[in-house]
């Protein structure tokens, strides 16, 4: 999942000062799953702006929606007919979501509530640790689903920097070490053999430097 935070009441409060009709917009994937985004954190956001302006004296119009995706037009369009009637969107998803927003109401102002923070997964309830950064070329089939692009602190691909003591990672104590995990999963599996390969560098390439990446499947897109 795409995992957020929500940026501090200062910055929201900022970028909403001129505006006094807001429509808050959350999202329920990725960050309703990361309790950042979803009807709840919604709820919670614009309770604190309406507050806020009763404490201030100010009049303002604050309306809450959650849709399932914001990066997703069809799921959008649910806001069609609403968004219009309001100054500006406050937006709970991903800057993917924010972004998606935007281009299906063009005319409008969409800024975000949440700062986007990385892909991740849920490792147990108030905690999100960060495991794929996206490189476009996965290796995970090599290194026993331990992706050492992102869990080996130094993006090691041949082998650990022999700095870890008792499993742990010795740059981030709150991890473990990756290669511990990886040499530990392929030696149960039998795999030991897939650490005698030698590992190019990650291609960045692939991942930055060419503008957005996109993805095109032409199936899809003569289906519908
Ligand atoms: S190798 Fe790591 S960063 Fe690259 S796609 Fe796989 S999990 Fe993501
Ligand atoms: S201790 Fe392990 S995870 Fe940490 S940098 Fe070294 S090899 Fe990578």
């Amino acid at each position: 999942m795409i995992t957020a935070e929500r940026k501090p009441m200062a910055e929201i409060r900022a970028m909403l000062a001129p505006y006094r009709k807001i429509l808050v917009v959350g999202c329920g994937s990725c960050v309703a799953e990361c309790a950042s985004g979803g009807e709840k954190e919604v709820g919670l956001l614009a309770s604190a702006l309406r507050m806020d302006a009763k404490i201030e004296g100010r009049t303002i119009e604050v309306r809450e929606m959650t849709i399932d995706r914001q990066c997703v037009y069809e799921f959008i369009d649910q806001l069609t007919g609403i968004a219009d009637r309001y100054e500006i969107i406050l937006s709970l998803g991903c800057g993917a979501g924010v972004q998606a927003v935007a281009e299906v109401f063009p005319k409008m102002l969409v800024i975000p509530a949440l700062n986007t923070t990385f892909i991740g997964e849920t490792k147990e309830p108030g905690l999100w640790v960060e495991n794929c950064r996206a490189c476009g070329d996965c290796k995970l089939g090599y290194f026993a689903a331990v992706c050492p692009v992102t869990r080996c602190a130094k993006g090691l691909f041949n082998g650990p920097c022999g700095g870890s003591k008792n499993g742990v990672c010795e740059v981030d104590p709150d991890s473990p070490c990756a290669w511990q995990l990886i040499i530990e999963r392929l030696e149960n599996a039998g795999r030991s053999d897939l650490l005698e390969a030698i590992y190019p560098p990650a291609d960045w390439s692939r991942q930055q430097g060419k503008g957005p990446k996109k993805i095109v499947r032409e199936d899809q897109r003569s289906e519908g």
